[in-house]
Parts: structure tokens; sequence; C-alpha cells
């Protein structure tokens, strides 16, 4: 085992994972550079050990313990690759970035302000709020390969991004990690105020020229005001993906449900808030023991106190065996399931 390397067994996830579940590692180690890296990868094959990258924890629902090497990202630098360009460390938080861009005049992610968690993971699902998704700045990024040690660049159609998806959480699921992030920023920009709420409160605020700085603003408070804060309650923000369903089995359901929100996505395809569903099936406020669903937004599932990921993970079975009973809906988790 390299000696400079700090192995920690037996390691307590509970603070590493912001549903605070406390489910344990047999292995955890911080890298903070490239050979770091390299060392915790050779010594997790060598000892046949899983490997599972970790940033914020935030879009992760430890099931049970994990038994493996947990890498916690800890590379850090933003390069300017010119006025406009900037290569960003994955270990980097990404609500900093945010504010670190809107700082310096830079427009593109300040609809992206105060999402939790590392510039790495922002890749992995395509982040995306208020109208705007990593994938509309994103130029490429470089990736430590597992299978063959290799750094390889992506653009951004090898990373195939989709819906709160992309390659790498298909294909290349567990295969690649992700060490920078390249974006493409604007000095002159368009602010986007296409989401409704984001225009109403610019509105209420008497705003006439939005900058980005009041763009970041207001999203921050519209967020802080809807979502809860992970420090205060545990949770993951969004637990399911919002599903998208034929047109055919959404007039069904609209001639049943008239308030029945939905949102064209090609000319057969309709999208739908999760949200919505779980409501209309009951579930917010709900408790099943120490897990529940959050009183003022049902697609988010909270840890009261003590639950653990099994009851967390129980009470989103239940869920998804009811909106399909209820709308012949299956709801897919964003959250990454481990164990
Ligand atoms: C309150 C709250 C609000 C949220 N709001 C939003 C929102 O508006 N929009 C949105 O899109 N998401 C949202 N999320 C989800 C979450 O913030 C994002 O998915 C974020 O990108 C996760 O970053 P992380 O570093 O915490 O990832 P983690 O939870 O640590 O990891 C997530 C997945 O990515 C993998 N991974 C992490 N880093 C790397 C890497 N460097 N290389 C390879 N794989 C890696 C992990 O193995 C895991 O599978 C929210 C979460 C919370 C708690």
């Amino acid at each position: 085992m390299p000696t400079e390397l700090s192995i920690h067994k037996d390691f307590d996830l509970s603070t590493f994972n912001t549903m605070g579940v406390s489910s344990k590692t047999s292995h955890f180690v911080e890298i903070t550079s490239l050979s770091e890296l390299e060392k915790a990868v050779q010594f997790a094959q060598e000892k046949n050990l899983e490997i599972l990258i970790l940033g914020g924890g935030s879009n992760i629902l430890f099931k049970k313990d994990f038994d493996g090497l947990v890498i916690y990202n800890g590379l850090k630098g933003i390069d300017f690759l010119s006025d406009t360009e900037l290569k960003v460390a994955a270990g980097q938080n990404w609500h900093e970035l945010v504010l670190f861009c809107v700082q310096h005049g830079l427009g593109g992610i300040e609809n992206l302000s105060l999402i939790p968690g590392s510039v790495g993971a922002a890749p992995i699902q395509n982040i995306g709020a208020y109208g705007v998704e990593l994938e509309d700045v994103f130029v490429s990024l470089e990736a430590f390969m597992l299978e063959t040690y290799e750094i390889r660049t992506f653009n951004k159609t090898e990373c195939n991004f989709g819906y709160r998806d992309s390659v790498f959480k298909k294909e290349l699921k567990g295969k690649a990690v992700i060490i920078s992030v390249t974006l493409s920023l604007t000095k002159n920009p368009t602010v986007n105020t296409s989401y409704k709420a984001l225009a109403d409160l610019i509105k209420d605020k008497g705003i006439q020229n939005p900058g980005i700085k009041d763009i970041s603003n207001c999203v921050i408070e519209i967020r802080q005001s809807k979502l809860p804060d992970p420090k205060k309650i545990g949770n993951t923000g969004s637990f399911f993906k919002n599903p998208v369903i034929s047109v055919q089995l959404f007039d069904q359901l609209k001639a049943d449900y008239p308030d029945l929100p939905g949102y064209p996505v090609t000319e057969r395809q309709v999208k739908i808030p999760a949200g919505w569903l779980i409501d209309k099936a009951g579930w917010k406020g709900k408790r099943m023991g120490e897990a529940g669903v959050h009183t003022k937004q049902a697609l988010v599932l909270v840890n009261h106190g003590n639950a653990t990921g099994e009851e967390i993970w129980n009470l989103a079975t239940e869920i998804r065996l009811s909106i399909k009973e209820k709308f012949n809906i299956s709801l897919v988790p964003e959250v990454n399931i481990i164990g």
C-alpha cells in the first residue's frame, strides 16, 4: 500500500451524504491530486475492492453499508483558458463556482445557483434548474479511466447528455472518474427568465433589466423558500425524475385529472411533474418511521432524524408502487442508489 495515502477503514459516511443516513464504508480515502487518485485506484484493484467516487453526497442514497473503497474527490482549482472559458477541477464546490462566475461577470450558470455538490458530479446527471442545464455551457471534460489509467477528454456529443442523464450513468457507469470540467461562459449575457417563478419574482421585486447577479439572488431566494436545507433536514433534492409519458396516456389521465400539468417534449411525448403525482396520491407530508415526504415539496424525501438508507428506500418503493397503481406510470429515481 502506498504510504502517503491515508486509507481509513470502517469509515462512517453519515456526514458525507446529504440524506444523513449513517452508513459505513469498509475503506475511505480523500484524494487531492491525480497521482493520489491513481494510487487509490491501484490500491482498490489490488485488493479487489469496488470503487465509489464521492463528491458532495447530495445525489446518493446508501441503502446499506458499502464494501469497497470510497474515493472522496478533493481535486481543487479554477483555470481561465480564455476570458470566458474556465477549466474547473472536479472537487470544486458547484455553488461556489456559480458565485465566482457571477463575481467575475461571467454569465451562463447563474440559474444553477445553490445546487449542492461538486463540479465533477455536475455532468453525471447534466444538472439543471430554472430553464438551464449544464450542457448549455459545457465544452468538455477530462476523465481518468479506471480500466486503462488513461486521461480521456470527452466533448459534449460524447457525453450524450439527456434529461438528468449522460453516458456516465449508462455505458460508462463506474468506469470513469471525472477530474475536470471545461465551461464556456459569456461576458455579455442574455439572462434566462423563461421559468415562470423566476420571472414572477423579478417582476415582484421591480427589477427592470436583471443582470446575472439578480438572477442568482432570485434563484437562491426561490430555492430557499421551496426546498429543505440538507443541513437542517436530510434530503437529496428531487428523489425521482419527472416521467416522460406518451401523449395517449397523458390524454387518458387528463380525462380523470383535468388539473394534470404536462409539458410537451416531442410530438408524441409529454413530461409531467413527479411531485404532482406523488402529491395527488396523498403522500405529501406522510411518514414511514423516520423517513418522510417533505411537507412543501412531494418530490423530496426527507430523513426526519435517524432514518436508515433502507427505510428511505422502502418509502420510495411504496411511493413507486402507489404511483404505478394509480396512474400506470413507473417512477425512476434521480438519486444514485448504492447497495
Ligand atoms: C437540496 C438539494 C437540491 C438539489 N437541486 C438540484 C437541482 O436543482 N438540479 C439538479 O440537477 N440536481 C439537484 N440536486 C442533486 C445534486 O445536487 C446534483 O446531482 C449534484 O450534481 C450532485 O453532486 P455531488 O457532488 O453531491 O454528487 P454525489 O452525490 O457525491 O455523487 C452523485 C453520483 O455521481 C458520481 N460521481 C460524483 N463525482 C464524480 C466524479 N468526479 N467522477 C465520476 N463520478 C462521480 C457518484 O459516484 C454518484 O453516482 C439537489 C440536491 C439537493 C440535496
